[in-house]
């Protein structure tokens, strides 16, 4: 099977609901047996119309005709017009439950369907918080969303929702079948056999539509490009003297466009009265075949009997078209279907490794030789790498500044000091033990970090403030925005620290959001706080105060700080220049001024 993996994946989603496949069958079942309850009835309210002194002959060991023979037995002992009133509402009472059971068993499935997306939207985003930075920033995150958007629905209303349909026309067309065989089996082998023959010319037809309409749409194509490239070369047509030439090539394509559309047309306009006709051939070959039978007499079949064998094969026919269409929309729902699995089998995820010990306090950290090649970043084509060989150390206590032109490697140490990345050479260690021998999550809950665009999320500023903490104490809070110099103006604000920020911190303004960016990396307390060009998306008086909230709370601290003003990183107790991936130089500002070299021409230029 070529489609194994989408149906195991649509099998796996039922599954756990499999209680509740059975409740949804029930309710089919019993939906359908009211609707043949109905139309057997009819014959015996025929039967009433016509001979209403005879008494009703037996229709034989089913169940329900014979619980409704005693009970028609009953009505007409009531009396002629009685009878007929009891009728009546026999028949309305009959379409009631017929209506509440597939009322019933449409909510079944519905409930059924959305649970199964719900579940399915849950396991995405897990994934999609567990997948790894490096599976993001190789991909369009259009493409992630996507998943999301269009696949989630289309799953759930292509093939959910076909499933169903399928389902329940299955269900009813074996309870008719099974019917229709028990009142006359010839006349049923004669409907059989009749179908397949109407189906194969049906599908036949449509086959060569879906070719036909796949040429004319290229066709549809060229005939557009021609016309493009016509009217943009028409300078070159017209001094080549090629008007004539240009409409006859035109006119020959758009001729053949014309031609193939018509064909097409001819099939579309074909396809339901061919399917008419052949079902209204079999309809006469059932009413031939059936009069004769009833005619002939000696079968069970009756006048009244055959009415209601009619009125169940046409009920037949709605279900038996919902199959063909149910089929044809699950086959096309199978894009998502494959999209959604490899999304959720991707192996691009971060390692479970809480197994590993936690660390406990993050002192010294080396950079040992580290060359780091994103994935998909190819050195042999472009001969690039992020990083080529850094040898960094970041003393414990002290601020690191990390300056370089744009697209030098600035990030990407910070990149790996998240541990968002491996290095594709070289180690990280801390205190003298490589950092992989740490749980992920361990070390990331001992580092802050802000980044060059604030991330607020749609919430409290408190909760942004405690994003990912729900133990802290408001007090905590109130004390790291007090560090972040955030506290004055939040307490300004309409519900102070229960305002809302609005979508991304929209009612607030930039200096303030990475206030509360900062707050948010000082909250945890962190060994390690790095600024990504923290201040570089504000104006300059903004980025002059956040500066200053920053330059007091990396006192006594270990901090990365990535800047690419230089006024900002001045003060720091070492300045590493990166150029090209490679560190260039390193030491204080004074040095480095000292040096004459790339920092003091940077300096100078700004
Ligand atoms: P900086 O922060 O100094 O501006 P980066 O560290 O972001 O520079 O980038 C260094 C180099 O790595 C650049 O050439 C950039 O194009 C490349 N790079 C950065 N991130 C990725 C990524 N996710 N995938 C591929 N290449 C990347
Ligand atoms: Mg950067």
């Amino acid at each position: 099977m070529t489609h194994r993996k989408e149906v195991e994946f649509t099998v796996r989603q039922i599954k756990p609901y499999s209680a509740k496949v059975a409740v949804y069958g029930l309710f089919v079942v019993l939906s359908t047996l009211f609707m043949m309850a109905t139309a057997l009835s009819v014959s015996d309210f025929l039967k009433l119309l016509f001979e209403p002194d005879t008494p009703m002959p037996s229709q034989g060991g089913n169940l329900i005709s014979q619980a409704l023979e005693a009970l028609y037995g009953w009505m007409i002992a009531q009396g002629k017009s009685t009878a007929l009133w009891l009728f009546a509402a026999l028949l309305i009472v009959l379409f009631f439950f017929k209506n509440l059971f597939g009322y019933l068993s449409a909510v079944v499935a519905g409930v059924m369907r959305n649970r199964i997306t719900r579940d399915i939207r849950n396991r995405m985003f897990t994934k999609a918080m567990r997948l790894s930075v490096g599976y993001y920033s190789s991909r369009r995150e259009g493409d992630v969303l996507s998943r999301f958007g269009n696949d989630i629905v289309e799953y759930e209303e292509n093939v959910l929702v076909s499933i169903h349909t399928l389902a329940s026309a299955v269900v009813t067309l074996v309870l008719y079948l099974l019917m229709l065989f028990y009142i006359d089996v010839r006349l049923t082998g004669v409907v059989l056999l009749s179908i397949p023959v109407i189906s194969l010319v049906i599908s036949s037809i449509s086959h060569r539509l879906k070719r036909n309409s796949k040429e004319v749409q290229d066709q549809g194509g060229t005939l557009l490009s021609l016309t493009e490239e016509a009217i943009r070369g028409l300078r070159v047509i017209k001094a080549f003297n090629a008007i004539d030439f240009s409409n006859r090539r035109y006119q020959t394509l758009n001729h053949e466009y014309s031609r193939r559309r018509t064909a097409m047309l001819r099939r579309i306009h074909a396809a339901s009265p061919v399917s008419e006709f052949l079902g209204s051939t079999v309809v006469v070959a059932v009413l031939l075949f059936g009069t004769v039978l009833v005619i002939r007499g000696g079968s069970m079949l009756t006048a009244e009997l055959f009415v209601s064998y009619l009125m169940l094969f046409v009920l037949m026919l709605p279900p038996a078209k919902s199959l063909s269409t149910s089929i044809a929309q699950i086959k096309r729902g199978e894009g998502c279907v494959t999209r959604m699995v490899d999304f959720l089998e991707d192996k691009s995820i971060e390692a479970q490794d809480e197994s590993k010990p936690a660390i406990e306090h993050i002192g010294n950290i080396e950079l040992k030789d580290v060359v780091m090649e994103y994935p998909g970043q190819n050195s042999e084509a472009t001969g690039v790498q992020a990083l080529r060989g850094v040898d960094l150390h970041i003393a414990e206590g002290k601020t690191t500044a990390i300056v370089g032109m744009s697209g030098s490697g600035k990030s990407t140490i910070a990149n790996l000091l998240l541990r968002f990345y491996e290095p594709t050479e070289g180690r990280i260690t801390v205190d003298g033990r490589d950092v992989r021998e740490y749980s992920l999550s361990s070390w990331r809950s001992r580092i802050g970090v802000v980044a060059q665009e604030p991330q607020l999320f749609n919430d409290t500023v408190a909760n942004n403030i405690a994003y990912g903490m729900p133990n802290a104490t408001r007090q905590q809070i109130k004390e790291a925005a007090r560090i972040a110099d955030a506290d004055d103006f939040i307490k300004a604000m309409p519900d102070g620290y229960d305002s809302y920020v609005g979508d991304g911190g929209s009612m607030l303004s930039g200096g303030q959001r990475q206030r509360i960016c900062i707050a948010r990396a000082v909250l945890r307390n962190p060994d390690l706080l790095i600024f990504d060009e923290a201040t570089s998306a504000l104006d300059s008086e903004s980025e002059r105060q956040v500066q200053q909230s920053i330059d007091t709370l990396l006192h006594g601290r270990t901090a990365v700080v990535i800047a690419h003003r230089l006024s900002t990183v001045r003060n720091a107790d070492q300045i590493v220049v990166i150029d090209r991936g490679c560190v260039a130089e390193l030491g204080t500002h004074e040095e480095l001024m000292a040096m004459g070299g790339i920092y003091h021409r940077m300096a100078s230029n700004a």
